[in-house]
């Protein structure tokens, strides 16, 4: 479980994300959906620990793993990672790119590896490298690599942007799945409307660094709190 509380950024005395408070349940999957510039990354970001709020705390699974603008660092917080340009290591094999967040004994590792690439449904890829694959070939590994150290929490930054729209509904669907399956707790920055509605259990509408509106996606489409939430959704159809 992950749980935001009360978190603030400021740039320049200006506050980009200003007391966000979150929580999100192992499997369930919560989309933070707002216009650009409106906070999202940022959020994201302190969640990873790549970035330190002025203010605010975060906890994983009851643990305070951020307070009083301290935290530990990044690769100690138990999160996984999925942003919009997957960087795979190019120079790596598919399956060295899956194992690159563990540690461990070799053949462990390896069949830890295997068994990720098969979920994927890429389990004859390992020996490829990132250059012959799809894009969304690509994303899939990205997402095994992500899964690989069995992180209790998963963030996710617009990480289906750069797919096709034939691959992406596809694509959402099987990550979406894949997930849950895990019981990672999944926060999903998203934009668009439309994705936050596909994949959401919650979603968390956000406008200049606050949470304007919080609930299941139908309630949000159906009873937005005001004029801009609703204009938001208006060409989800
Ligand atoms: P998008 O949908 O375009 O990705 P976003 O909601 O992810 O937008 P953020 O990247 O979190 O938005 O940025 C929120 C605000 O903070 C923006 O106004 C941005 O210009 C500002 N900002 C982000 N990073 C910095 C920084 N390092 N220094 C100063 N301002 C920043
Ligand atoms: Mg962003």
């Amino acid at each position: 479980r992950l749980e935001i509380s009360k978190l603030t950024r400021r740039y320049g005395g200006r506050a980009v994300v200003e007391d966000l408070s979150l929580s999100v349940p192992p499997g369930q999957v919560t989309c933070l959906l707002g216009p650009s510039g409106c906070g999202k990354s940022t959020t994201l970001r302190m969640v990873a620990g790549v970035e330190t709020p002025d203010a605010g705390e975060i906890r994983v699974d009851g643990e305070l793993i951020c307070a009083n603008g301290q935290g530990l660092p990044p690769e100690q917080r138990r999160i996984g990672l999925m942003f919009q340009d997957f960087a795979l290591f190019p120079h790596l094999s598919v399956a060295d790119n899956v194992a690159f967040g563990l540690s461990g004994a070799k053949d462990a590792q390896g069949r830890r590896v295997a068994e990720l690439l098969e979920r994927v449904g890429l389990g004859q890829y390992g020996a490829k490298y990132p250059h012959e694959l799809s894009g969304g070939e690509q994303q899939r590994v990205a997402l095994a690599r992500a899964l690989a150290p069995n992180p209790s929490i998963m963030l996710m930054d617009e990480p289906f942007s750069g797919l096709d729209n034939r691959l992406r509904d596809g694509i959402r669907d099987e990550t979406i799945d894949i997930l849950r399956e895990q019981g990672a707790a999944v926060l999903l920055v998203t934009h668009e409307p439309e994705e936050a509605m596909r994949m959401a259990d919650e979603i968390a509408l956000m406008r200049a660094g606050r949470i304007v509106q919080k609930g299941a996606p139908y309630n949000i489409y159906n009873a937005p709190v005001d004029r801009d939430c609703m204009a938001f959704f208006s060409d989800v159809n």
